[in-house]
């Protein structure tokens, strides 16, 4: 498998950035369906509910971050309302901002919600679906205030 760069996978980090290809740390505890779906070229990263992997260090966080609550969002059976409603507003909120239309404060509510679900959801996709996004957010900070700059000011167009 390609390198990895950095993984936050049900709370194990290994972190390369800044270390030379033969340095790089193996990541454990990745299954191998992911691991699979990394081995494609075209994979720069991959995101889901026990966490991400990302291979390319020019992947888009907020994109990656965007696609994966999409897939959530519609996994969400519904039986409890801060699940089907909470990662419907997550995934609005940032769509909004990939699309230029981010609010002062966004990335705020964004953390204020995922602590919402994680304490008033039923299973474990409500409990988890959050904590992928907001490891994104605080494990590459500065990328991700980076792109939603960019974005702002572009218009969504970067
Ligand atoms: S937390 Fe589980 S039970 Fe509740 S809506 Fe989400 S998927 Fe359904």
């Amino acid at each position: 498998m390609n390198k990895v760069l950095f993984s936050c996978w049900k709370g194990k980090v290994t972190d390369n950035r800044g270390k030379k290809p033969e340095e790089f740390e193996t990541p454990e505890g990745i299954p191998e369906k992911v691991l699979n779906a990394l081995n494609d070229e075209s994979s720069k990263a991959v995101m889901d509910l026990d966490g991400f992997v990302i291979k390319d260090p020019d992947v888009s966080i907020l994109d990656l971050c965007v696609d994966y609550l999409a897939r959530t969002w519609k996994r969400s059976c519904g039986k409890c309302i801060p699940c089907r409603i909470g990662t419907r507003v997550m995934y609005d909120m940032l769509r909004d901002i990939a699309e230029g239309k981010g609010k002062k404060g966004d990335l705020e509510t964004l953390k204020s919600l995922a602590e919402t679900l994680k304490v008033s959801t039923k299973c474990k996709i409500g409990h988890s679906a959050p904590a992928p996004v907001i490891d994104a957010m605080s494990y590459f900070k500065d990328k991700f205030k980076e792109e939603v700059e960019g974005k702002r000011e572009s218009g969504g167009k970067k």
